[in-house]
């Protein structure tokens, strides 16, 4: 079965990097997509339209008019300023209105209050009402199926007969919902999704499965080791609260080879993170120091040595938040472009 779905390249993840987003571009993305302002605006050369995917503050109205086309919103109050500042500016500003079906993050959660703001988001001069939205698997880990997705497309139809026309856009989620479509299971009303995890580690949420022909290692940190030394696996002493106030616990497996590498919970997430040398286990970190055991591997370690791990989507988000930590983007072939 042929389905026409557009996909939003979500880039916050990588924080707006315009290289970055312009490889979804060559993908075939039909928007680029962020929760950020700041994001959207390192991709404004960038000539494609941008949504703004976390609901605006009215305190920051000017810019998401300036650097967004379209943006997902569940008030009508900041759909109003939305309004005004477009007319000001004489652009219209396209508006997405979320529905809540049952992950209870954010939009309308009435089936009568979604159709009525449409009627009056319809109303409002300087937006334009593009369609509707949702998002799953967020805070409530609601799955998306047919029957959840299913009631996205039945309000669509309810909202086009009171409105007397049609919608352009009925988005239906994250990388989350893609497996119906592998699934050839997605509601054919809906013809939207955003996108980010998917794009960057080939991943299936929901399914937990890699998706065919994607490479899951786009994105590998590299690490300086400041000391090696063998010492027990166990501490010395009472244990109290560790640098984050967690007590923690220790195996005794006697005396053990520790690297320690110059990186820590300022720039990454340790459970989001995998040695490419398997032999090596992580066994914590503070906030400038992550602590390994390298007993097990064949490598022939030595303080300087670079020890790389393959960044799982959490790790991602915060190596590409921290200034610490430098950026290098390469294509396959490795040829190496600006950061
Ligand atoms: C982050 C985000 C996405 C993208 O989520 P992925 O799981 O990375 O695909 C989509 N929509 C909204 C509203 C988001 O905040």
């Amino acid at each position: 079965m042929e389905q026409n779905i557009d996909v939003a390249g979500v880039t916050k993840c990588f924080c707006g990097n315009p290289i970055i987003a312009r490889e979804f571009l060559m993908g075939g993305v039909s928007y680029l997509a962020d929760s950020r302002l700041e994001n959207l605006k390192k991709l404004r050369m960038l000539d494609v339209p941008k949504i703004m995917i976390r609901l605006p503050m009215i305190s920051e109205i000017e810019e998401v008019v300036k650097y967004a086309d379209i943006s997902l919103n569940s008030e009508l109050d900041t759909v109003k300023k939305i309004g005004q500042v477009a007319s000001s500016m004489d652009k219209v500003h396209g508006i997405v209105l979320m529905v809540d079906l049952g992950d209870l993050r954010e939009g309308f959660f009435n089936k009568e209050d979604i159709i009525s703001a449409c009627e009056e988001v319809n109303s409002i001069s300087g937006v334009k009402l593009m369609g509707i939205g949702t998002n799953l698997s967020c805070y409530g880990g609601v799955v998306p199926t047919c029957e959840n997705l299913g009631r996205l497309t039945e309000i669509k139809e309810s909202i086009e007969n009171r409105i007397g026309r049609s919608l352009d856009i009925v988005s239906g989620g994250n990388s989350s919902s893609y497996q119906l479509v592998e699934a050839g299971k997605m509601p054919c009303g809906v013809n939207n999704l955003r996108l980010g995890t998917m794009l960057l580690l080939g991943h299936d949420e929901v399914n937990d499965k890699w998706i065919k022909g994607t490479y899951h290692d786009c994105f590998i940190l590299k690490t300086e080791i400041v000391e090696i030394k063998d010492k027990p696996s166990k501490p010395i002493g009472e244990i109290g609260k560790d640098a984050f106030g967690n007590v923690p616990a220790f195996e005794d497996e006697g005396i053990i080879k520790r690297a320690i590498c110059a990186i820590g919970k300022q720039d990454t997430d340790i459970k989001w993170m995998e040695p490419l040398d398997g032999s090596i286990k992580i066994l914590g970190a503070s906030s400038d120091h992550l602590i390994l055991d390298i007993s097990k591997s064949k490598m022939d370690y030595h303080v300087g040595s670079i020890v790389e791990f393959q960044l799982d989507y959490v790790a991602i988000l915060s190596v590409m938040n921290s200034t610490y930590v430098r950026k290098v983007i390469k294509n396959r072939d490795e040829k190496v472009r600006e950061g």
